[in-house]
């Protein structure tokens, strides 16, 4: 006798770890068929070069609260450890599936190649999927034409309340679970990174929206006091603890938002760059391995593995380089500066490839977003060919934006006792004052591994030089008529950003 298997619907849990504003579980909930929700921790998302422990840490302890808020309805978010499409099949054997819901990915080919596959066997098991628009990402478009528009629509229209009806079936056993060691691995959480999950996240923007967030224009390139007056909202934004939408209309509709336009109106113009970005790498994905100008493919560059490791390890000998990278071994987070401070010192001074960079930084940021990081690494690395090429001086970046050293002593503790008049460039201390600090350049704390002012001039012929290549023009056209909004431009702030519209 056959019999019949149950029909359930499918919420796939992905970069959107929250119970609220979430429009694939509303669906699910509203369809009235009863429903499992998903999470799939990958092998081979797990294994890219790009993910590291404290992404998984992050995301583990992202799920636990929300199986925490899901418990009152007898719900929970199935954990899988394996590729999305073995649960897929595994619940089939067990099920009829009908509808799956998740949200729409604008990630690296990887996971873009792992939709299609779960899109075809979707297809072939009539599983309809329902891919809900993230954010404010549009999928399939040519142009910008429009797009401002549709942003703005999206984040006014209402914020979704979830509501959880009852769980009333049983997920059976299943195969793949998450090995012993792994969970030992992400069930602890260093105490230096900001901690993960929906409350956190709501956390931050009250503190920020009530008090950091008073000096966030005044701060914001500073490595020690951003800490503090930034919005520190990014690894909510990254994991998807929050939606943009929810983040965008709390600041817009705080109390305070009316007192003092500047700095909400500076927070919110970034909230909508971070969409800008991510639709950019939305279009093409490929941004993560090759030049986002195509001209730039033959700027052949170094390959000084030595030079790469100095980097990595922040051990370069200029000290706010070597701060802002120990800094973020520790704590995941720096403030945009240091983030392309970084990035053109390894792209220019010590003429790296780009591509021997980003995935450092991406295991390292907290708050590792595929569309923004990939774009913006390449805008510092000077190979999109449509924006200014900024190289950020190391020593004169540590002058004006911690002109006490203060971020340098904290990162880097064998500085600690150097005087202020030689933090910025203890190299040049004598001998006699080294004896005097205790601190031997060369032995405790390395001297310059570069020539700063001779490295600088060389990227720069370079750099420029490159761009005057046809090749490197008719790809700017493309990459304008592809990314650019009408009326885009580029303007400089005052003491702050490179604010880049395109
Ligand atoms: C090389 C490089 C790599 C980067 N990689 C990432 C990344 O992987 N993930 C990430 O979230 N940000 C990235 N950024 C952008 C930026 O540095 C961070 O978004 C910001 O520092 C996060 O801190 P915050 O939440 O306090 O930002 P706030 O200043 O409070 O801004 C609020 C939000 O706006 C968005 N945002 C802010 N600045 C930018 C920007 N310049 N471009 C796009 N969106 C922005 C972020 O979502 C941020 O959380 C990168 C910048 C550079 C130069």
């Amino acid at each position: 006798m056959l019999i019949e298997k149950q029909t359930i619907n499918v919420v796939w849990m992905k970069r959107d770890m929250r119970t609220q504003d979430h429009e694939p579980l509303m669906l699910a909930d509203k369809a009235g068929t009863p429903y499992f929700i998903v999470f799939c921790f990958e092998p081979s998302i797990i294994s890219h070069s790009d993910t590291s422990n404290r992404h998984l840490q992050f995301q583990y302890h992202s799920l636990l609260q929300v199986n925490g808020k899901l418990e009152i309805s007898g719900r929970c978010v199935y954990l899988f450890y394996c590729e999305m499409i073995e649960t897929l099949k595994w619940l089939d054997t067990h099920f009829e599936i009908a509808n799956l819901y998740s949200y729409r990915e604008s990630g690296i080919r990887l996971t873009w190649e792992r939709d299609k596959e779960v899109k075809s066997w979707c297809n072939k098991h009539s599983v309809q999927w329902t891919e809900c628009k993230r954010d404010g990402i549009q999928r399939g478009i040519g142009n910008r034409d429009g797009w401002d528009k549709q942003w703005y629509s999206f984040m006014h229209a209402p914020i979704i309340r979830n509501t959880f009806s009852p769980q009333l079936i049983m997920m059976p056993e299943h195969p793949f679970v998450i090995p012993q060691n792994l969970l030992n691995e992400w069930k602890s959480f260093p105490r230096e990174f900001q901690p993960a999950g929906e409350d956190m996240a709501f956390r931050y923007l009250q503190s920020f929206a009530e008090s950091r967030g008073v000096n966030y224009n005044k701060h914001i390139s500073k490595p020690t006091e951003s800490r503090v007056s930034c919005g520190r909202i990014s690894p909510y934004l990254a994991w998807g603890n929050v939606s943009v939408r929810q983040v965008y209309r709390y600041l817009l509709e705080h109390p305070n938002a009316g007192k003092d336009k500047r700095w909400v109106d500076g927070f919110l113009t970034r909230v909508k760059w971070r969409d800008h970005f991510i639709q950019k790498f939305e279009v093409e994905c490929d941004y993560e391995t090759r030049c986002v100008n195509a001209g730039y493919e033959s700027l052949v560059k170094d390959h000084n593995s030595a030079h790469v490791k100095a980097w990595e390890m922040g051990l370069t000998g200029f000290p706010l380089i070597d701060a802002c990278m120990r800094c973020l071994h520790e704590t995941g987070w720096i403030n945009f500066r240091m983030r392309a401070m970084l990035v053109s010192f390894f792209c220019h001074h010590l003429y790296q490839d780009w591509r021997s960079g980003t995935y450092h930084l991406a295991r390292l940021f907290l708050d590792y977003e595929p569309g923004i990081h990939y774009p913006q690494f390449q805008m510092q690395a000077g190979t999109t060919g449509v924006n200014t090429v900024r190289m950020y001086n190391p020593v004169k970046q540590s002058l004006d934006h911690d002109p006490e050293g203060v971020f340098i002593k904290a990162w880097v503790p064998e500085l600690r006792a150097v005087a202020v008049e030689h933090i910025h460039e203890p190299h040049y201390m004598t001998v006699g004052e080294q004896d005097l600090c205790g601190v031997r350049i060369g032995t405790d704390y390395p001297a310059p591994i570069i020539a700063l002012d001779s490295a600088a001039r060389h990227a720069r012929e370079a750099i420029w030089g490159h761009r005057k290549k046809d090749e490197v023009k008719a790809e700017g056209k493309r990459i304008v008529a592809t990314h650019a909004r009408k009326r885009s431009v580029v303007r400089k702030k005052k003491g702050g950003e490179q604010l880049s519209l395109l």
